[in-house]
């Protein structure tokens, strides 16, 4: 069992007119097993929060914790973090020039481990990940994220989540910029990498689709920063209804 707790994080970026405060007091708890949906209108901060946990430079913590299993999260480096069990896939990957989709994975997976996998076993748990995301077998040889497109980088996400095996798996807009046919599969992905293990998910999304796909327990809808509301799925079928218009007239009355 593992538990990413969020409390009271405020986070500010510079600017140039100073440092501005994107996060206004983040509470939020993911249990393994548990898949939680952040939603919220752009620019309410959920990218933020995503690349504060992932330890991003420009992110300054101001307040508040994140632990994992009680260890302090914000004190480890990027590479511990992914030690300690988390899974941040960005909504902007960069590229990695001159590495190998391949490389990279066995290196990331050797890393994590702390050893390298049995090549066997690995060289089959690769091509079967890549056969279930519909990847072409010669995706493998590509430099990571050079001249993917939107769905490749997509892809390539969740195939490193479903070799890493994380204990909790950040995604942030995994759905943005995919068509139907991607979004079902990126989003049976995540699906099979819950089965049978006791992963924790946490969804960051703007649009109500993929939650068409991928179930959440509890939807949290972010606003300027902070959590506004919080219920179970039905929350996330009002706000495919309603949209986000209810939350940000109350923000704008604050
Ligand atoms: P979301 O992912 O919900 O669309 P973001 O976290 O990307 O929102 O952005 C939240 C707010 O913080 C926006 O107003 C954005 O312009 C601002 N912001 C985010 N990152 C930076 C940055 N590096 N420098 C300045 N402003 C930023
Ligand atoms: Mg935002
Ligand atoms: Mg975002």
């Amino acid at each position: 069992m593992a538990t990413l707790e969020i409390r009271d994080l405020h986070v500010s970026v510079d600017t140039e007119q100073g440092p501005k405060e994107i996060l206004k007091g983040v509470d939020l708890t993911v249990r393994s097993g548990e898949t939680h949906a952040i939603m919220g209108p752009n620019g309410s901060g959920k990218s933020t929060l995503a690349y504060s946990i992932a330890g991003h430079p420009k992110y300054h913590v101001t307040s508040g914790t994140v632990t994992l299993d009680g260890e302090d999260v914000l004190a480890m480096e990027p590479d511990e973090r992914a030690r300690a069990g988390l899974f941040l896939a960005m909504q902007y990957p960069v590229e990695v020039p001159g590495v190998t989709v391949s490389n990279f994975l066995r290196t990331a997976k050797t890393a994590i481990d702390g050893e390298a996998p049995k090549l066997r076993t690995w060289v089959k748990d690769v091509k079967s990940a890549m056969e279930n995301l519909r990847m072409d077998s010669a995706f493998a040889e590509r430099n990571v994220n050079e001249g993917f497109s939107g769905g490749e980088k997509k892809r390539h996400e969740i195939l490193q989540m479903e070799l890493l095996k994380p204990k909790i798996a950040i995604l942030d807009e995994t759905d943005s910029g995919l068509d139907v046919d991607a979004l079902r599969i990126v989003s049976e992905g995540v699906n099979r990498a819950k089965e049978g293990t006791d992963l924790g998910v946490l969804l960051i999304t703007h649009y109500t689709r993929i939650l068409r796909y991928i179930k959440p327990d509890f939807v949290h809808v972010f606003v300027d920063g902070k959590v506004a509301e919080e219920g179970g799925p039905e929350l996330a079928e009002r706000l495919e209804n309603e949209g986000y218009d209810r939350f940000l007239s109350a923000a704008a009355q604050n």
